[in-house]
């Protein structure tokens, strides 16, 4: 067989190493980023009603399950009609009780008409232990960075598709969230990890978080509590939520 030479071999390996490198990662928030597919999810469904041994953060009727984020505050949002809405400038709430790893289901729903462009349309959110969001946005014909739009960990991962209804419906977010592990000098052991699905649609698949959720650099990991309070973001628009429920999940050494 003949020899390969130096050049032949040098080109090889060039390639070898190219194919093996991760894709390069697109800067936080990039508007060159292409956007999820837009697909249209199927019929909305009833409201799911808690199972037997979810906790109920929501019921239609009180906010007795939540508290401002500012300490000693109560809760500022609007209660009416079988849902709370978000009471611009009240402040995010966040619920009483801490939890690490759970299901969570809520349902939610954009102003309509829609106000304002891209981030300032129905922008709020869902902050996972206080700290990892997934976003909560009016993303019905309504662009923005991918990694900003409904569904998105925000400022690190886009959904894997759009699967967002149109303003004024409701719509609804299944959550399994497993919370971080930290080595006790606060190195990673297991980033927060999250499975979503958007209106029944799957949008993100055991995805990791990549650190607490910031806007506009990258993401860092600090370490913290096995249970922290889940907080809704009061972000300026007045963004509904109904039926919050979780269920808490253990594993087999009976932690959360
Ligand atoms: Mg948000």
């Amino acid at each position: 067989m003949k020899t390969l030479s130096l050049g032949a071999i040098l080109c090889l390996s060039l390639v070898a190493v190219t194919a093996g490198a991760q894709q390069a990662p697109w800067p936080v928030n990039s508007l060159e980023r292409p956007r999820p597919q837009v697909i249209r999810p199927g019929a909305p469904v009833p409201s799911i009603p808690p199972p037997s041994d979810a906790i109920v953060l929501f019921d239609g009727t009180k906010l007795s399950a939540w508290e401002s984020e500012e300490e000693g505050k109560p809760a500022g949002w609007t209660v009416r009609n079988g849902y709370m809405e978000v009471k611009p400038g009240s402040g995010a709430i966040q619920t009483r009780q801490a939890f690490g790893s759970i299901q969570l289901h809520l349902e939610w729903a954009e102003p309509a008409p829609p106000h304002g462009e891209g981030q300032h349309r129905g922008n709020s959110g869902v902050f996972l232990m206080s700290r990892y969001e997934i976003q909560v946005l009016d993303s019905w014909r309504n662009d923005t960075y991918a990694d900003g739009q409904a569904g998105a960990l925000y400022a690190q991962r886009p959904p894997l598709v759009n699967a967002s209804r149109p303003p004024g419906g409701w719509q609804s977010y299944d959550i399994v969230f497993i919370r971080p592990r930290f080595a006790p000098d606060g190195g990673v052991v297991s980033p927060a990890r999250v499975t979503v699905f958007h209106n029944g649609v799957l949008v993100h698949h055991d995805e990791a978080f990549t650190g607490r959720t910031v806007h506009g650099r990258e993401a860092t990991y600090e370490t913290h509590l096995d249970r922290l309070p889940l907080l809704l973001q009061d972000h300026g628009s007045r963004v509904r939520f109904r039926n919050v429920w979780v269920r808490e999940l253990v594993d087999d050494a009976g932690e959360g």
